[in-house]
Order: C-alpha cells, then sequence, then structure tokens
C-alpha cells in the first residue's frame, strides 16, 4: 500500500517520525512519504526508521502558498538526500512567519478575553518545527475554552472567525517553480478543500506537473473529477492519508486512502525525466 501524505511532529502531527512510521506499518503501508508543513526536519529520523523496517520512503514536503488570500497547499516529492540551499532558506521564512502568525492569533483571542500562554506554548517546539493552528487549537482544548480542535476551528480560528489571521505568502506559481529547482515534484494537495477550480486552472496552466486525486477529504465526485482533469492535461496523480497521528482528528484515512501502484511508478517516472526550466 502506497501512502504520500502523512505528517509528524516536526510539523502539527501528533506521531513522532519512529511512532509514524511503526502506525505506517501496522496499517499496512509499504511505501510512504512523510510530507511536513514547510520543513524536512523528520527526513533522516523517518528514512532510518523506515529502512530498519523494509518500508520504501520518498522524502516530501506540503507548502503553504497563497491565491487570492487563500491557503493552497503544494506537496513537493522526489529530492534528492541532499537538501537544496534556495528551498531550505525559504522554507526558513515560511516558519518564521508561520511563528509571527501564531503569536498575532494569540494577541486577537486574548484581546476577546480568550487567554492562553503563549510563552509555555512556544517553550515546548524544537528547532526546525513548523507551527500551526492545530496548536493553538490543542491549547483552547487544554484551557477549557472549547471541547475539541473542530470546535476551536469553527468558533475561533477558521476564516471570518476572530482568532483568524489571514496568511502571507508566496503564490502557487512560486512555490512548484520552487520545488522544481530543487529537484522535486509538485503536487496540488486535496484541490476538492479548495472550493476554487480557477485556481486549481491557473496552477496546471502554470505548469504543475501533478495533483492529489485520492485523499479523506474528497467525495468519490472529486476523485473522478481530478482524475479526468489529470488524464486531460497530462498530470501525474498523487494520493495519502494525511495522517496527523493518534487524537488528531485526522487519522481515519491511515491505510484507507492510498495511491494505485500505476500512479506511484509514473510520478517516479516524472521524477526523473528531465524539466525544462
Ligand atoms: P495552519 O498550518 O496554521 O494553516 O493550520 C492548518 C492545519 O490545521 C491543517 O493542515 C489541518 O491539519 C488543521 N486544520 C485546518 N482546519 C481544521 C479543522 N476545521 N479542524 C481540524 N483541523 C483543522
Ligand atoms: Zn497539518
Ligand atoms: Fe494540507
Ligand atoms: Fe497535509
Amino acid at each position: 500500500m502506497i501512502d504520500l501524505h502523512l505528517h509528524t511532529t516536526a510539523s502539527d502531527g501528533r506521531s513522532t517520525p519512529a511512532d509514524l512510521v511503526r502506525e505506517a506499518q501496522a496499517a499496512g503501508i509499504t511505501t510512504m512519504a512523510v510530507t511536513d508543513h514547510d520543513t524536512t526536519a523528520a527526513w533522516e529520523a523517518v528514512s532510518a526508521e523506515a529502512a530498519a523496517r523494509g518500508i520504501a520512503c520518498v522524502p516530501g514536503i506540503e507548502i503553504t502558498a497563497v491565491e487570492d488570500g487563500r491557503d493552497v497547499h503544494v506537496l513537493g516529492y522526489f529530492f534528492g538526500a541532499r537538501r537544496a540551499p534556495d528551498l531550505e532558506a525559504f522554507l526558513d521564512d515560511q516558519r518564521a512567519d508561520r511563528r509571527r502568525r501564531l503569536v498575532e492569533i494569540i494577541r486577537r483571542l486574548s484581546a476577546i478575553g480568550v487567554a492562553i500562554d503563549v510563552a509555555a506554548l512556544e517553550a515546548r517546539q524544537p528547532p526546525g518545527r513548523a507551527l500551526g493552528r492545530p496548536l493553538v487549537a490543542a491549547a483552547l482544548v487544554e484551557a477549557g475554552y472549547v471541547a475539541s480542535i473542530a470546535e476551536a476551528f469553527d468558533r475561533y480560528l477558521s476564516p471570518g472567525r476572530p482568532g483568524f489571521v489571514p496568511r502571507r505568502g508566496a503564490s502557487g506559481a512560486d512555490v512548484i517553480e520552487r520545488i522544481a529547482r530543487a529537484g522535486g515534484v509538485a503536487s496540488l494537495a486535496h484541490p476538492g478543500k479548495l472550493g476554487d477550480e480557477a485556481v486549481v486552472q491557473r496552477l496546471v496552466a502554470a505548469g504543475l506537473p501533478a495533483i492529489e486525486v485520492h485523499h479523506p477529504d474528497h467525495t468519490p465526485a472529486d476523485t473522478a473529477r481530478y482524475r479526468a482533469l489529470a488524464t486531460r492535461a497530462d498530470l501525474g496523480v498523487t494520493g495519502g492519508s494525511d495522517y496527523h497521528g493518534p487524537g488528531s482528528g485526522r487519522e481515519d484515512g491511515l491505510g484507507r486512502t492510498r495511491l494505485p501502484e500505476a500512479d506511484f511508478e509514473r510520478l517516479r517516472a516524472l521524477a526523473a525525466a528531465p524539466r525544462p526550466t
């Protein structure tokens, strides 16, 4: 079973790299990619554990871009073993902006009387970790303001809610190009969650090489629509569970959402083919 969308504690996942590999293997996965948000910090630990367990591992990433004020997640795969300095510098900036955003979210919440402790939150974060809203959501649950992560997003953290801070950042086309320059293959993550087909079309026109067809949040209609788009536009197809670990609310897909073998082989071929620059 192939799963090319998995998170660890290097971003907002709840499984350490070693736990993730163990959990993936228990779920029947034989080929996996770790795709943390805006960080490659888990690459070595995941690939070492995967090698020890006889699991194939592809280094990956999930980068947040911005289109029309909306977050667009772009996956990247098949980077070489060596990190690309330009991409790493870009990811450093992305993580610095995540930190800025989190501080601003906490400031806005405190202005409406919802107090959570930033210092305690930050003190627990190892270097290289990509901070995200799930961290604030967990703190809101812990402090008793809400009963669940989902409620934290619904009441405070989603667009239009009092704690929402719009992101700044690179465009989708810029991120796609950065991934290509670093030797990777970019894929638009969960296009069905975007709710904006114009953005999908724009990125395809900008040279998007692949698209995530298989994702737990995709309806059967989404899956069919993006499969058809991939065929029509000659795009690679990716897929995975977007697993965020036990208790994350995002664990259902593990062992269920998988990428067909033929799509994986095609993606690998795309990665090996010389790309026009
Ligand atoms: P951020 O990286 O700060 O933009 O936070 C986005 C992450 O929060 C996503 O990758 C999900 O893991 C999580 N997330 C977003 N919306 C929700 C939601 N409604 N309920 C639970 N988790 C969510
Ligand atoms: Zn996430
Ligand atoms: Fe995502
Ligand atoms: Fe993800």
